[in-house]
């Protein structure tokens, strides 16, 4: 039996949103739980869709004794504050100073962008390192979004990312990292093959659920594992981030060096031959209610992807609320949009009251709040367990909610950004998603995994927002020489 620590610190660093993302975020709960340690972890992550439940649930089916030292989350925003980043290194090192392990776990995302640091998880994992010494295991689970490293590659045994966009494989991410840890303390080291690829690729292109190339890479990756050869993993990187090591990569572990980079050069070839495939049309808010209105039935998604909380939008911009309520949209709903004041002052009105105040738009880009007033027609504490595969078991924390109607619309307001990504959050506040022709759903991809049965058709929709879909519209400062955009 084998002591293994674990551990987890993620964050989703969009360097073109504003910043910086504070300690307070890392410490309170979202969708995701809050800051927690020892035991407190176990609890908090147990039977979630989260690399560190799997690994966890898995390490303990092959009898080792899990040492939890602290997790931590923060929902996608501006580079992180020096502040938050220090105190949450300084805990982990101080902890592993204490303890004595066989193994480390290590749940992160592989896109932590800081004040001062471009790739913070490396940083993280060069400091631990010198505490542990270079033989103690590590083993990273990382977000189907990471952009990987040379100093991440350097201080690990081994990483293994999400394979799925939606990601409704975390936990068993977490797993396949577990099965990785288990070859390692039985002394099978793992030869490492690897390559940045020299392109990005917009968010909403990367689903691997739609008809775009990313399904078939995943599947050829797939068709190049063995036993002998247990990861071979195209990571298609977060394209919002300005660093020089941003951008897709392939990444392999195999008994060889040889067999790994025969697999790295086999799936290379693959994704050069169908980066070009990478691609979809973005509608005007206009544009996308001309659609909807031309069509005479069915049920309509508009992804709101350029406000998405899960590429670090505000979760407040108005745009297409505004297009809605300009059209005179019936039977439409917004999900999410956030905004605590608007919230408390419900909860203050009451259900069945009616409320003046404008709603979001408080950032830039965002569009101007939306004018009062607005019927309440449900509350909630913002407490609710998520169902949908994606954010499957966890226990939801956003804070006081309201259900509000101006017009024909329906707006879900909470008082902690989330991406629209889960049936619960409809019912939590008496909704039901069928119940509505068109839903707003700020999400990029995330919100298929649980809503796009319910759709007749889906449009990726162009409003304001720092979760820039169009990425020739950025004016990148800092990735590598070579890098393009597909
Ligand atoms: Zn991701």
């Amino acid at each position: 039996m084998a002591r293994i620590g674990v551990l987890g610190f993620l964050h989703e660093t969009n360097t073109f949103a504003t910043g910086p993302t504070s300690l307070a975020r890392f410490i309170e709960a979202d969708a995701w739980p809050g800051l927690s340690t020892g035991d407190a972890l176990l609890d908090a992550t147990h039977d979630m869709n989260l690399a560190v439940s799997g690994f966890v649930e898995a390490t303990q089916a092959n009898g080792h004794e899990i040492v939890p030292l602290l997790w931590c989350s923060a929902n996608p925003s501006g580079r992180v504050a020096d502040e938050a980043f220090e105190t949450i290194a300084a805990r982990l090192e101080a902890m592993l100073r204490n303890t004595s392990i066989d193994g480390l776990f290590l749940d992160l995302h592989g896109a932590m962008v800081t004040e001062s640091l471009d790739d913070a998880e490396g940083e993280l994992l060069r400091r631990l390192r010198l505490i542990t010494g270079p033989d103690c295991p590590y083993v990273a689970a990382l977000d189907f979004h990471a952009n990987l490293t040379q100093t991440m590659v350097t201080h690990t045994q081994a990483m293994v990312a999400y394979h799925s966009y939606p990601h409704t494989d975390m936990a068993d991410t977490g797993r396949r990292a577990a099965g990785l840890m288990q070859r390692l303390l039985q002394g099978q080291p793992l030869a490492v093959a690897w390559r940045k690829l020299d392109f990005l690729v917009s968010m909403p292109w990367q689903c691997t659920l739609s008809d775009g190339p990313a399904a078939a890479l995943m599947s050829a990756a797939r068709s190049l594992e063995d036993r002998d050869r247990p990861e071979v993993q195209f990571v298609p990187g977060f394209p919002l981030s300005d660093t020089p090591e941003a951008g897709p990569a392939v990444l392999c572990y195999a008994s060889t060096a040889t067999r790994a980079h025969e697999a790295a050069a086999i799936l290379i070839d693959q994704i050069e031959a169908s980066k070009q495939n990478f691609g979809g049309r973005l509608y005007l808010p206009d544009e996308a209610l001309d659609h909807v209105l031309a069509r005479t039935e069915g049920r309509t998604i508009l992804a709101d992807t350029q406000d998405n909380p899960g590429g670090g939008g505000t979760g407040d911009t108005t745009g297409l609320l505004h297009a809605l309520l300009g059209r005179g949209i019936e039977n439409a709903c917004v999900a999410l949009i956030c905004d605590a004041e608007f919230a408390q002052a419900a909860h203050a009105c009451g259900r069945d009251a009616r409320l003046k105040r404008p709603l979001g738009g408080h950032h830039d880009p965002g569009g101007p709040p939306v004018d009062g007033p607005f019927d309440i027609l449900a509350l909630g504490d913002g407490r609710f367990t998520g169902t949908g595969s994606f954010y499957r078991g966890c226990r939801m924390d956003l804070g006081p909610m309201a259900r509000v109607r101006k017009d024909g619309v329906e707006i879900l307001v909470s008082s902690r950004k989330q991406q629209a990504a889960d049936q619960a959050m409809f019912r939590h506040l008496g909704a039901q998603p069928l119940a509505y022709r068109i839903l707003v759903l700020k999400s990029s991809v995330h919100f298929r995994a649980d809503f796009a049965a319910l759709a007749d058709e889906i449009l990726m929709v162009k409003a304001p927002g720092v979760n820039t879909a169009d990425l020739h519209e950025l004016n990148f400062r800092h990735l590598h020489p070579s890098m393009t955009i597909v």
